[in-house]
């Protein structure tokens, strides 16, 4: 996780003699593509607000051409936020191929300005921002609401307010950007236009025109980041029966969790406990399968509706029948284990490569077991019938006993492997010191040693 804070002041030396004059304020934060969240939390930018002087402002094209793939206008200042970080309908930006163009707000009155937050979001180079401000209450002689391309505003009654250019240096420049202009006085000015000259931020390729995901202006009497609606306002997403938020030890978003109970709308109070459950246990899970350049998944949704078993995982998409959960109400260690797929997030490897099942679904009853139920019976153990690749709770508890007595990492190294594609056998003895057989004869000795141990007898 990479926070950036660059205040950069634009204008205003102190001279002797003269009052001291205000200065303007830069402040740019970015969260990179590991801990981006649809809430759009900064440490120093406020969050995105609902209700401020840009919601009924009229954006206008002043120059430049949009692009087909973007959303409207309307995506800068309607107080929604994309979701995902390359969600084009949920952004504004300039056709591929050109080099941005200007966009005017007009605010239908001279209004009191404190602040201009601008808001985006791209894995890749459309991420930053790269503009430049201009504002303007409309009354000099010669104002030009729309000044032509190429030629400084200044000449057409515009002020240069601020120069943002939010690319980091020597660094992948993607995530989630926000950009706050204000000014060390409190107020940057009265104005009733603004004017964004923005440039694409690389001409390597066609893709440089940034994600603008929202427009704020903060005037008088409105409150920055008082948008926590504006997370909120994703409810609206059909989809969503409940909506929770996953947060790491840091406050940070790890992930969205929805809950779909409209096709089984009876099970709208278990699915919402089955929701909450997921978003507290989420983050552990991530924690104890984290590896290297693993990104676990932003967005995981939970659907309950009639159909055949218990509960299946696809992606990030987990599928309960509400049949079976409507007679086992209390199965919510179910959704543990089927969460667990959903961090495990294995790509579909092939052939050797491939990750056997007894390791994928052991796993998720380790952490289903182990961690989540720690207090459930151990299984009743049947020598002629058990053996460490049985799966399910007969791996779990072997996996838990290795931890216990050999490597109390073993399960984040599997897990690590099986991302990897690299899974194999000898992972056993790289980290006990005795195969995968030997371990299994003497867990069995224990077993047979110690029933009293053993509870679910
Ligand atoms: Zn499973």
């Amino acid at each position: 996780m990479k926070h950036h804070l660059i205040i950069i002041g634009v204008a205003m030396a102190l001279l002797a003699g003269i009052p001291a004059r205000a200065e303007i304020k830069i402040i740019v934060d970015r969260n990179d593509n590991d801990l981006a969240g649809p809430e759009f939390r900064f440490k120093n930018v406020p969050m995105p607000s609902v209700n401020n002087a840009a919601t009924g402002a009229k954006f206008v094209i002043v120059s430049g051409a949009v692009d087909v793939n973007s959303g409207g206008l309307d995506a800068l200042n309607d107080g929604k936020l994309p979701t995902e970080e390359d969600e084009p309908d949920a952004n504004f930006f300039f056709d591929a191929g050109t080099h941005g163009g200007r966009l005017l707000a007009d605010l239908g009155s001279v209004r009191d300005i404190k602040e201009v937050n601008t808001y985006s979001w791209h894995p890749g180079a459309r991420g930053p921002q790269v503009y430049k401000l201009y504002a303007s209450d409309g009354t000099s002689g010669g104002f030009d609401a729309k000044p032509p391309q190429e030629i400084d505003p200044e000449k057409y009654g515009w002020k240069l307010v601020a120069s943002v250019n939010t690319k980091p240096k020597g660094e992948d420049a993607g995530g989630q950007y926000g950009v706050s202009i204000c000014d060390t006085s409190g107020w940057l000015g009265k104005y009733r236009y603004l004017l964004f000259d923005i440039s694409s931020t690389e001409n390597r390729d066609n893709f440089g025109n940034t994600f603008y995901s929202e427009i704020d202006v903060i005037g008088k009497g409105d409150v920055a980041g008082a948008g926590t609606t504006a997370a909120t306002n994703t409810l609206a997403a059909p989809e969503a029966s409940w909506r929770g938020i996953a947060t790491n030890a840091e406050g940070k978003t790890l992930a969205t969790i929805t809950v779909d109970t409209t096709q089984a709308p009876d099970m709208a109070a278990w699915g919402r406990h089955a929701g909450e459950l997921c978003a507290e246990w989420y983050p552990k899970i991530c924690q104890w399968l984290e590896s290297e350049d693993f990104t676990p998944p932003k967005t995981v949704r939970l659907r309950i509706r009639d159909g055949r078993g218990v509960a299946g995982t696809s992606g990030a998409t987990i599928t309960f029948n509400a049949n079976y959960f409507r007679r086992h109400s209390s199965d919510y260690g179910a959704a543990i284990h089927e969460l667990t797929h959903v961090v495990q997030a294995y790509p579909s490897f092939r052939g050797s490569n491939a990750n056997p099942g007894w390791v994928v679904e052991g796993m998720a009853d380790y952490i289903r077991f182990s961690k989540f139920e720690p207090e459930a019976p151990r299984p009743r153990f049947r020598p002629d019938r058990d053996k460490y690749d049985s799966g399910y709770r007969v791996t779990a508890f072997f996996l838990e006993w290795i931890e216990q007595n050999y490597d109390k990492q073993f399960v984040k190294e599997v897990n690590a492997a099986c991302r990897a594609g690299k899974f194999q056998m000898e992972l056993f003895k790289q980290h006990t010191g005795k195969t995968a057989d030997e371990l299994w004869q003497e867990y069995s000795n224990w077993l047979a040693q110690k029933p009293a141990a053993v509870p679910g007898k």
